[in-house]
């Protein structure tokens, strides 16, 4: 019999029974727990399995984040299943995110309930947790997820994250993100009350890691977004932090500097920079906090001057101090250029309207002084009228051009008044009026075969035609032949205007049709222009639905070809009955053959 000092024999007894009762009980629990331990490591073995056998695609954060999670939420719950349900806002679903424990990754992107559906849809909208006891007789549950997911029995808690008064500690603001999914209670169990709170207690703890995850990929999404965004637009953009490190510098920026080097973050902006007025923008930005535009001048090839609009500016902290430059590069080359040339053409355009001016005002005055008609003859005073009629002419040619500059600026179409065109006597009046103007050239005209008739607009022809002869001369000071020629090719006409004068230098041919365009050299200055002529041309031949070229060589010759179809295709309909009508008037004579010849100075 064991004694205990102050203890009656009767009371030892019953503190024997009750130490064997919790020496049996202490048994059965490590009986327990080393058969939860067992469960546990073969759960750990399977993961382990199941992640072999899984593609290696790396996972992202917020992966990452769900998998520790769902794996200590499944070993503490005893479940075999567990997922987080997240919700979409953009479709309003409460869709399951991988990965889930003890569910396939195809069984989990099956899962997905409107918000409004099922035990889910519940659990979010009222923010209260539900526990399953028998999920396929539960009258709340979707059937058909319940059998996909082979789900007996589990319980569901709302994830909400909370943001709490700093002092009191009082809710100020509760979302629920989405919610929390285990299934399948092990050894044949349900979940008890005590597992509500423990996964509440867990919950709580995931809501707001998951959404800490969620916030940092849409903020690294975003940040992807904008850095491809800056990386494709068309401006260049450099920035540079304090200490004059490049923190990014797109594609275009790239290329207007001339660097290859795709890997430049990080680099000292001296050592990939290279062109001095750009270094002292970055440099004076930096140095001295302020901002800075200018223009600057990259020439990355020797025939090819490029002009950009730099503009710098500090970007600044959180506390308002600056933090590094941006430089936004815009490429204005073409707006300079534009420039240039308009006021060239303003010189221009004054000097050419000057000079006829001033011939008609002194032969005028000349007339005026001969008070009583007597001191000039009549064929002086004959030549004097046709100087000033031709002065006319020429102003009344250049203003015409001027207006129908600005019309094409408007966006508007050259209307034509397309009617039946004999080119033969088109051709045999431009060449007589242009032979009236010129003594040293040789004019021929030269038609190789049977023209078609053409439908178009004679005025418009006469002005195509009367640009490029009076080129023709104008370009060839020393005189030299100039032809005028036409054929048939195929179902159009083509039309050539050459001569034997300066030429065209190679570089400025794909241009001479570009508005203000002047070739500009010592020969050129000495024959007045505006360069609308060609551009005019051009857009009247196109307005035809025809095509024009050039050939050149300098200090040979030039060559204007041009093709016009036999009806604009926007007449096409109406082809027929215009050349009818033409026929019935006696204005045409389809199919003649225009005669042989050359007109010759
Ligand atoms: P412009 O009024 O200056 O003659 P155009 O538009 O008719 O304007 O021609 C544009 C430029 O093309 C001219 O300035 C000239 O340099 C060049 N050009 C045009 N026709 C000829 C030609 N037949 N021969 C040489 N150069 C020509």
């Amino acid at each position: 019999m064991n004694e205990v000092e102050g203890l009656s024999n009767q009371e030892c007894e019953r503190l024997k029974e009750r130490i064997e009762t919790l020496e049996k009980e202490l048994g059965q629990k490590n009986v327990a727990v080393a058969a939860l331990e067992r469960a546990n490591r073969q759960l750990e073995d399977k993961i382990r399995a199941s992640e072999a056998t899984e593609a290696p695609a790396p996972l992202t954060e917020l992966e990452e984040t769900l998998k520790r999670l769902v794996f200590r939420v499944a070993m503490i719950l005893q479940a075999e299943k567990c997922v987080f349900m997240l919700f979409d806002k953009d479709s309003g679903d409460l869709v399951a995110a991988k990965p889930a424990f003890g569910l396939a990754d195809e069984e989990v992107r099956s899962f997905r309930v409107r918000a409004t559906q099922g035990v889910s849809g519940e659990v979010f909208r009222e923010q209260k947790p539900v526990i399953l006891y028998d999920a396929m007789n539960d009258p709340r549950t979707v059937k058909e997820k319940v059998g996909l997911l082979n789900i007996m029995n589990g319980l569901c808690v709302p994830l909400v994250i909370e943001k709490r008064d700093e002092d009191t500690n009082r809710v100020l603001e509760s979302k629920t993100i989405g919610v929390l999914h285990v299934f399948n209670k092990r050894d044949g169990n349900v979940f008890i009350q005590e597992d509500v709170n423990l996964l509440t207690r867990l919950s709580k703890n995931a809501a707001s890691v998951i959404a800490s995850a969620q916030m940092y990929r849409e903020i690294l999404e975003e940040k992807e977004e904008l850095e491809s965004i800056i990386e494709s637009v068309y401006a260049g953009l450099v920035m540079i932090n304090k200490s004059g490190k490049v923190m990014q510098m797109n594609a275009s920026a790239r290329s207007m500097l001339g660097i290859n080097d795709p890997e430049v973050v990080g680099k000292a902006y001296q050592d990939i920079v290279n062109y001095e007025p750009v270094l002292d923008i970055l440099k004076t930005s930096l140095d001295e906090s302020t901002e800075v535009a200018e223009e600057v001048s990259i020439s990355l090839r020797e025939d090819e001057e490029k002009i950009y609009q730099v503009q710098s500016a500090l970007v600044r902290g959180d506390d308002q101090q600056p933090i590094g430059v941006v430089a936004i590069f815009n490429d204005i080359t073409e707006i300079r250029s534009i420039d240039r040339m308009k006021t060239a053409f303003v010189s221009t355009v004054s000097h050419e309207l000057r000079t006829p001016l001033t011939s008609i005002k002194g032969f005028i005055s000349t007339l005026l002084q001969d008070e009583d008609g007597t001191f000039y003859d009549f064929d002086m005073k004959r030549e004097f009228y046709t100087i000033i009629d031709t002065e006319c002419d020429r102003l009344t040619r250049l203003i015409s051009d001027l207006l129908n500059v600005s019309r094409i600026e408007a966006g508007r179409a050259l209307d034509l008044n397309p009617k039946p065109v004999t080119l033969t006597t088109l051709i045999e009046k431009v060449v007589s009026v242009q032979k009236s103007y010129t003594n040293k050239h040789e004019l021929v005209i030269d038609i190789q075969s049977e023209l078609p008739t053409i439908v178009a607009d004679e005025d418009k022809v006469d002005q195509i035609l009367t640009n490029l002869t009076n080129n023709a001369i104008k370009y060839s000071p020393e005189g030299g032949k100039v032809t005028i020629s036409a054929t048939r090719y195929g179902e159009r006409v083509r039309m050539c205007v050459s001569d034997q004068g300066m030429g065209i230098p190679k570089e400025h041919l794909p241009k001479v049709f570009d508005r203000f365009h002047r070739v500009d050299n010592r020969d050129t200055r000495r024959v007045g222009g505006t360069g609308i002529g060609l551009y005019l041309v051009k857009h009247l031949v196109e307005a035809h639905g025809g095509k024009i070229w050039v050939d050149s060589e300098v200090g040979k010759g030039s060559k204007f070809i041009f093709e016009l179809p036999k009806c604009p295709p926007q007449f096409e309909a109406e082809q027929e009955q215009m050349i009818g009508a033409g026929q019935h008037s006696g204005h045409m004579q389809p199919g003649m053959a225009p005669p042989m010849g050359s007109v010759n100075n």
